[in-house]
């Protein structure tokens, strides 16, 4: 564990103050919500573990940026901002399951990328939609299931992390199938 979460400044002082090893308090914060924590490892470490600890089954891949501030106590017991500040980007969530007959896991299939997609004369199936951001489109080559997936590369807006979608099989990609036997 990189982290204790407590619900106030002044509880987190008080119990790094009674703590055997070096530490420091933060205030850990992302859009959603915020905590105080008392950091004895790594900022960063800390900052990725306690936003993977939160529920992100739903809405497919995210990029989350979580800030970090420390912070002491003034002779109040109220915050103090301390000098060390920063921030980390941590991904979270899952790429939504496979299609088709081939089976939910995306290694179950064999993808290809045939002529018939379209796409760069050099590179069947994958576009440059300008910057680093890519688009890279196969097919299974035993289903016909398409998947899609974009690549944004450096050029990211702030959240968004690379995604992958699946479309079921149509005519077009069926008789591609019944070609390769
Ligand atoms: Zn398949």
């Amino acid at each position: 564990m990189e982290y204790k979460e407590f619900n106030s400044v002044l509880e987190a002082h008080v119990a790094l103050a009674a703590m055997p090893e070096a530490g420091t308090v933060y205030r850990i914060w992302d859009d959603g919500s915020s905590i105080y924590a008392v950091v004895t490892g790594d900022i960063d470490d800390a900052c990725t573990e306690w936003c993977e600890a939160g529920d992100w089954s739903e809405g497919g891949k995210a990029i989350i940026t979580v800030r970090y501030q420390s912070v002491g106590i003034d002779p109040d017991g109220d915050d103090m901002d301390g000098d060390e500040r920063g921030s980390v980007d941590v991904e979270v969530g899952d790429d939504p399951d496979a299609i088709g007959e081939c089976g939910t896991d995306d290694d179950d299939h064999d993808w290809q990328a045939p002529e018939f997609l379209g796409g760069c004369r050099e590179n069947p199936g994958v576009w440059c939609k300008g910057g680093t951001i890519m688009e890279f489109l196969t097919v299974c080559s035993k289903c016909g299931t398409y998947r899609h997936q974009n690549d944004y590369g450096v050029q990211r807006n702030p959240g968004q992390a690379d995604e992958v979608s699946y479309r079921e099989a149509d005519e077009r990609s069926l008789a591609w199938v019944a070609e390769q036997e």
